[in-house]
């Protein structure tokens, strides 16, 4: 299985993942929030910040369909999707995951024509104690 490999800075998002909360880092100084974590803010330069929750909803901005050649553990996957995710509470910043129809399917599940640059989505979160990786869902209006 592939795990998250996590580093200082962004072990909170995975531990919040684990609860399957979706949140990103933000100054606690400005308020700006900033993806991949890191200790400074880029806008204010303050070294004080939060984790604060979002609604979990978004865009898809853009994708790709891998196919191979690939690293061994990706090739045994492919062909599947890899979205970047604009947040609709925080739209400057994106988020790199995987859409599939429904929460708990599988990876490559989602016929690549349904892909659609725009389309609202929504993260869900594995709830068979896999790794906490959010994964992304087609948002039903
Ligand atoms: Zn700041």
């Amino acid at each position: 299985m592939l795990r998250p490999v996590t580093d200082t800075d962004g072990a909170p998002f995975w531990e919040y993942a684990a609860r399957g909360e979706l949140r990103v880092q933000a100054c606690a100084g400005c308020g700006e929030p900033r993806f991949p974590p890191r200790p400074c803010c880029p806008h204010c330069r303050s070294f004080a910040s939060e984790w604060r929750l979002t609604g979990g909803r978004g865009r898809v901005w853009s994708y790709v369909v891998p196919h191979p050649p690939l690293l061994p553990d990706y090739a045994a996957r492919a062909p599947y999707n890899v979205v970047l995710v604009e947040l609709e509470d925080a739209p400057r910043i994106r988020l790199v995951g995987n859409l599939v129809p429904h929460p708990g399917a599988p990876l490559g599940s989602l016929a690549p024509e349904q892909l659609r640059i725009g389309a609202r989505v929504r993260a869900v979160f594995p709830a068979d104690g896999g790794a906490p990786l959010p994964q992304w869902v087609p948002e039903r209006s």
